[in-house]
């Protein structure tokens, strides 16, 4: 049975590398019939912060990615929290205390320090001395005995032979050397394991069958192996996803734009524009079947297949993103189901930009996307990109284009028409209406009416603002223009 985890720690809020591994994990677990685990890793209570268990569920959710075990969801795998199942990892770290595969170390948090400082100075790469695996089994008793704090280290002087073995994306990394501390603990002095013990407890303890996590935990592979092999455990199949960089190459980062879930979530992205972003990168781009098609998640998970990518760390291009993006819009334009989803989407961000605004409804909206399609790269953009079409209040803030005199007389000209035509949107026509009362040349004359109408210089073609906004807006703004 196909099993996988997303395994997030709560030390922060979800960033897209996060978003990339739990998609992954959907990927893979639903084009092998499989399911998912939300898993919460927090045992390191010192980094945890309040609100990134609810940042990554409201990530997940906004992105459609719905996992079938964790909280809030199945619960018979349970308990997610890695914090409420601290019994199962004391047993499993009992199991090696007791085959000599663990020891319990009683030194002090400056006793190490101490000791990092003269391994270090006469030229050593190990970070303990190992002094408590030496302890006698009396001594040893009569310190935990007299509530001696220790922690629980791994004896990594007896590690077991590891059998033959392959990565699914990495291939075999028999000589993934973890830059790991010597010995290192499995269990702290506050009686919480790390992440390691607890990482492979549970793995086992849930039945994953395979685990899809980011290259930076590569390095704990060999640890992790090491540990199944002392407990007799079968290990999960791995597969490590490279990681992801900037255009310009770096490690993604805060400081070279988002990578807040959130951000995208606020900044009106499509949720599937974003998810064909991760899931295309890294793809093998020498495969032609593979396009950079927009896909639902649903298409990506019937072609699904982590042969079609490579280990190569992977750049995610913005352009690409808006690209999608705008490809995401007009598909929805294009569904009836998922139009309405886009509409309320839009409707939500205009009025928050105008609360007052008395021409957002449904049909109106749409046909403004409609019009402005080709220059939205997401719905975020819609209040300030379609401003025309939902308020003309700029125009009296802004100096008017043209001699006062000759813009009134053409706004008072122009308002006339409009009051008599039947198709307020032909500019042409009004033009030759005017021109045998006023003297002005087309380009004055269509700057003018764009200032009167909305007050912003470019925009959209006249004709069509002038038939979104039909005769009795047209009329409502003009005469506000109007002493
Ligand atoms: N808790 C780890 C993290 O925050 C997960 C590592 C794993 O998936 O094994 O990334």
């Amino acid at each position: 049975n196909t099993l996988l985890r997303f395994a997030p720690s709560p030390t922060g809020p979800l960033h897209l590398g996060g978003l990339r591994t739990a998609l992954f994990n959907k990927l893979f677990a639903q084009s092998h019939g499989g399911k998912w685990i939300l898993r919460i890793e927090d045992t390191d209570a010192s980094r945890c912060t309040p609100g990134s268990v609810d940042d990554i569920r409201r990530g997940l959710d906004w992105a459609g990615l719905a996992y079938d075990f964790g909280p809030g969801a199945d619960n018979s795998r349970g308990p997610y929290f890695q914090s409420e199942r601290l019994d199962l990892y004391h047993t499993y770290a009992h199991r090696l205390l007791e085959t000599g595969d663990a020891y319990r170390c009683f030194c002090s948090a400056d006793e190490l320090q101490i000791k990092r400082e003269h391994l270090k100075a006469a030229g050593s790469t190990s970070t303990y001395d190992r002094s408590c695996r030496k302890l006698t089994e009396e001594e040893v008793t009569r310190r935990v005995k007299s509530r001696q704090p220790f922690v629980i280290r791994l004896d990594d002087t007896v590690a077991p032979a590891l059998s033959p073995f392959s990565d699914m994306l990495f291939g075999d990394v028999r000589d993934a050397q973890g830059s790991l501390p010597t010995d290192p603990i499995l269990v702290k002095r506050d009686l919480f394991p790390t992440y390691h013990l607890a990482s492979v407890v549970d793995d086992h303890e849930m039945g994953v069958s395979h685990v899809l996590r980011g290259e930076e935990w590569l390095p704990s592979l060999p640890l992790h192996r090491s540990l199944y092999a002392r407990l007799k455990l079968t290990a999960p199949i791995f597969g490590h996803l490279p990681l992801l960089l900037n255009p310009d190459g770096s490690k993604m980062s805060k400081r070279h734009g988002d990578v807040r879930v959130s951000d995208f979530i606020r900044k009106g992205w499509e949720p599937d524009a974003v998810l064909n972003w991760l899931a295309f990168a890294g793809r093998n781009l020498n495969n032609p079947e593979l396009s950079t098609r927009p896909a639902s998640v649903n298409e990506l998970i019937s072609s699904f297949s982590l042969d079609h990518y490579t280990n190569r760390r992977t750049v995610l291009d913005p352009v690409l993103l808006s690209q999608l993006n705008k490809r995401h819009i007009e598909r929805q334009l294009h569904d009836e189901s998922s139009r309405n989803s886009l509409l309320a989407k839009a409707l939500v961000q205009l009025r928050a930009v105008y609360p007052d605004s008395t021409i957002l409804s449904q049909d109106y909206v749409l046909k403004v996307i409609e019009t402005l399609k080709d220059r939205l790269e997401r719905i975020g953009e819609l209040p300030e990109t379609g401003r025309i079409f939902f308020d003309g209040s700029l125009a009296t803030s802004l100096p008017p284009p043209a001699d006062i005199e000759l813009y009134r007389s053409v706004v008072r000209g122009f308002r006339s028409w409009v009051a008599e035509t039947t198709d307020p949107s032909d500019v042409e026509t009004s033009r030759k209406y005017l021109s045998q009362e006023i003297h002005c040349s087309k380009k004055d004359y269509m700057a003018i009416l764009r200032h009167a109408l909305g007050g912003s210089k470019h925009g959209p073609p006249m004709k069509e603002i002038l038939s979104l906004l039909g005769p009795e807006e047209i009329l409502r703004r003009l005469d506000n223009q109007l002493p």
